[in-house]
């Protein structure tokens, strides 16, 4: 249970973002507004979320609007605003729309809430998280994105229904793109302290590890009008969680790198602690020669896609 959460703003109230509200409401006891650009959805949004506190015996207060006034002095705004996938598209595709929405988003945002923590959730999420940081030009340790945290949940979900144990006995570990590029490393992934690379086949490890990339795709395949959003709300409120609760909590984000890793101008999801004032450490973990060259081929994917958006 989250206490005394502060103000939240969540920008986007489509399914991640409403599904935001819900969860972060449930679990603490915070100030959330809700903005969309659709007339009446996050008022309504906001409304039905807000009756059922009587019902679960929640605090939290909620606001539905479609001005940025209502956000004003935020102490964490998450961004979900924007398109998502359609059966058979990438990540990627996305970039150009998007990047012109979160351009808009960001700078009204960053006005209202000069010193807020920003977590970027919509994709493709390094590139809006990179783009974030340009536009606002807040510190890297306030910008950072939701992709490990969902990736490492995905991964973890199919280690344990394979292995048929619970979940909560494994860790794993993704770093790099959140898309094809990602990097899954089983050999730093365990299940009660032990490598997964001892306990599973290769076979079954590259079969679950390819789930996992095409963990989003998947869903949207059966979807087939959106995309996921129970686990990626779930990841972003265990996220807002640290940084409130000042848990200096390791977790997987997509975070701007400056020379970690050898790795510059960048935004990848690694491992980072995350506390009151948002990145308070990168984690460096060391990386087979194998891991390392996978890592460089997502920071080109990534950084091909912010040449795309040409950022300043
Ligand atoms: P959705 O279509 O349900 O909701 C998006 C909402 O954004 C809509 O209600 C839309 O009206 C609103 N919006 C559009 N432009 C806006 C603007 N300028 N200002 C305010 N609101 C605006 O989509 P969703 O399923 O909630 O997904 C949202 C984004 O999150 C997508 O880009 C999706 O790809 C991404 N996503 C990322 C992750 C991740 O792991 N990083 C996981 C799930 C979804």
């Amino acid at each position: 249970m989250i206490n005394n959460l502060g103000k939240i703003s969540i920008i986007g109230a489509g399914n991640v973002g409403a599904s935001c509200a819900q969860r972060i409401a449930e679990r603490a006891c915070a100030d959330i507004v809700l903005v969309d650009i659709i007339d009446g959805l996050p008022q309504g949004r906001a409304l039905d979320i807000l009756q059922s506190a009587h019902i679960l015996d929640f605090k939290s207060r909620l606001t539905g609007t479609n001005s940025y006034q209502e956000t004003a002095n935020s102490d964490v705004v998450i961004i979900t605003s924007g398109i998502s996938r359609k059966p058979g598209m990438t990540r990627d595709e996305l970039l150009l729309t998007n990047a012109k929405i979160i351009t808009e988003v960001v700078q009204q945002v960053a006005n209202y809430s000069p010193d807020c923590i920003i977590i970027m959730v919509a994709n493709p999420v390094d590139a809006m998280t990179h783009l974030a940081i340009n536009t606002s030009r807040f510190p890297r340790n306030r910008v950072f994105g939701l992709s490990g945290v969902l990736d490492c949940a995905r991964f973890s979900s199919f280690i344990a229904t394979e292995l048929n144990i619970p979940v909560s006995d494994v860790s794993a570990c993704i770093m790099g793109q959140h898309g094809n590029n990602m990097v899954v490393i089983p050999r730093l992934s365990t299940v009660k302290g032990k490598p997964l690379t001892e306990i599973l086949p290769p076979e079954t490890i590259n079969k679950l590890v390819k789930r996992t990339i095409n963990g989003g795709a998947e869903i949207v395949g059966l979807l087939k009008t959106g995309s996921a959003f129970y686990a990626p709300s779930a990841a972003v409120a265990q996220m807002v969680d640290a940084v409130i609760s000042d848990k200096k909590q390791v977790m997987h984000c997509a975070t701007y790198l400056e020379g970690e890793y050898g790795i510059r101008d960048t935004v990848i999801s690694t491992p980072v602690k995350l506390g009151r004032t948002g990145i308070e450490e990168v984690i460096e973990l060391e990386l087979t020669a194998e891991e390392k060259q996978s890592l460089t081929n997502s920071v080109k994917a990534v950084q091909e896609l912010v040449k795309t958006i040409k950022l300043g």
